[in-house]
């Protein structure tokens, strides 16, 4: 779990290219997981040794420029809500701007960290025409130029320093269940389904954040708690029908789970936001359960249930192997089994396979069908361990890890899922050198 920073500004002042300055540096080092799919506008990133998660918001800006200026400051009333640090960003070419003003003035009233940062100050002649942005009444601010990487080490020194330590994760091992999907897919009816009436609230636990809460419910024989974080309970000001709302909301979310509950619309079936969405919990590597809501709505026929499930796969490929159940809210329609598959993917999250076992299994499997040959070299794997992580990652001892191509991993990561169960649930595979 980490912080959230976001990157407010106007378009075209360079936010995007500081984005991807930021979490490339990163995925070079970490990413070598098979299987990831990549999302431009949000990603996670580290300085000095923090880690946080990174949310490009001007990504989602569309449409003509006189929607800019409303749809900026819906944004920057977001990225003040959910975010734990904001980057303001400025362009030192065109100067200080009305719109800048106006995202400065909404800033002003924040009591979070925001840090000004005045890019494309590619030479010292534009630093000293930054000064100007001393009139936005945010204070000191850091010149950098995006493009190259120069005065980026002071901004994140200053920005990574301001960050809250991350508190420590809560001790008890129940699941932490996070409802996500787009506005309208009956998230908060089935949130009212699962929790029912008062009395099912055993306690409220201080959440693991300042503004998230963890909320102990008990039902339908099971106990878990609900990731109730300050975007789910507040309705705020902001209009719903915005991608970038429920992609906010869900980061909060997802990055306090340990599985998602994505629930879509039968009727509208997994669109691009709804993928989104998805790949946020992927990347996060948390558990993750598909519910197709509003089943009543849809006219079935033999194979309605069987065509949509390969449809939705489809999708998510190359990670498929994810529970997808069909329910209606409305008819409270296997809500039960909602939750007993939810419960299902957090102990697969949670399991842990015997070093003796996995070799046992694993290595005659490798024998008969080992790594293809690469320029000529033979790799010998000789020896597989799980990681003592939260959730499943896998290491895989070879004289030659570097000639182990992605579709030998996606081999072994079949086997795994076909021999020991991880339904739901991402699974990292490393070669590691012996
Ligand atoms: P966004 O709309 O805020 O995400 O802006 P982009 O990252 O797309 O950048 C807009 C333009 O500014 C692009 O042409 C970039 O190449 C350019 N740009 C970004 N950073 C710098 C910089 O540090 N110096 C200069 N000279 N140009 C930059
Ligand atoms: P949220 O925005 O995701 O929290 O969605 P809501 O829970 O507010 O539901 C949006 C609308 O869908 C409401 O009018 C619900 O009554 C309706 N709805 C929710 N679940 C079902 C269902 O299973 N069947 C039908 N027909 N409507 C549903």
């Amino acid at each position: 779990m980490s912080n959230i920073v976001a990157i407010v500004g106007r378009p075209n002042v360079g936010k995007s290219t500081f984005f991807n300055r930021l979490i490339q540096r990163r995925e070079a080092i970490v990413d070598s997981a098979s299987g990831v799919t990549r999302d431009r506008h949000y990603g996670k990133s580290d300085w000095n040794g923090k880690e946080f998660s990174l949310i490009d918001t001007g990504g989602y800006v569309l449409g003509s420029d006189d929607a800019f200026e409303a749809e900026i400051d819906k944004q920057v009333e977001l990225a003040i809500e959910e975010a734990d640090a904001i980057i303001f960003m400025v362009d030192v070419d065109s100067g200080v701007t009305p719109m800048d003003e106006d995202v400065a003035k909404l800033l002003r009233r924040v009591d979070k960290p925001v840090f000004l940062a005045v890019n494309k100050v590619d030479n010292s002649a534009r630093a000293a025409d930054a000064v100007e942005f001393y009139s936005l009444g945010l204070g000191e601010y850091y010149t950098i130029a995006g493009i190259n990487g120069s005065g980026t080490g002071d901004l994140l020194d200053a920005l990574v320093e301001a960050l809250p330590d991350e508190t420590e994760e809560v001790e008890e091992n129940l699941p932490r269940f996070a409802v996500v999907g787009r506005p309208n897919a009956g998230k908060s009816s089935f949130i009212n389904a699962l929790i029912g009436e008062e009395r099912y609230i055993v306690t409220d636990i201080a959440g693991t954040t300042r503004d998230s809460i963890d909320t102990k419910y008990n039902r339908f024989g099971f106990e878990f708690n609900l990731v109730d974080t300050a975007g789910i309970r507040r309705k705020t000001k902001v209009k719903e029908d915005l991608e970038f709302y429920s992609v906010m909301r869900s980061v909060r979310a997802i990055e306090h789970s340990d599985v998602c509950i994505l629930i879509l619309d039968a009727t509208r079936g997994f669109d691009g936001q709804v993928q989104n969405i998805f790949w946020l919990a992927q990347r996060n590597r948390k558990g993750i359960v598909i519910l197709v809501n509003k089943w009543d709505l849809v006219s079935k026929e033999t194979n309605t249930m069987k065509k949509m499930e390969a449809d939705i796969k489809k999708e998510i490929e190359p990670f498929t192997d994810v529970p997808i159940v069909f329910i209606s809210v409305l008819n409270k329609q296997r809500i039960f089994k909602a939750i007993e598959t939810a419960v299902q993917v957090f102990e697969n999250r949670s399991k842990r396979i015997k070093t003796r076992e996995l070799n046992d299994t694993l290595l005659p499997i490798i024998e008969n069908t080992p790594p293809p040959a690469y320029k000529g070299k033979y790799v010998k794997i000789k020896f597989i361990t799980q990681l003592p992580t939260p959730q499943p990652q896998f290491a895989f001892f070879c004289n030659l890890p570097q000639y182990v191509r992605d579709p030998y991993k996606r081999f072994l990561e079949n086997k795994l899922r076909d021999k020991f169960g991880f339904t739901g649930v991402p699974i990292s595979i490393y070669m590691r050198k012996k």
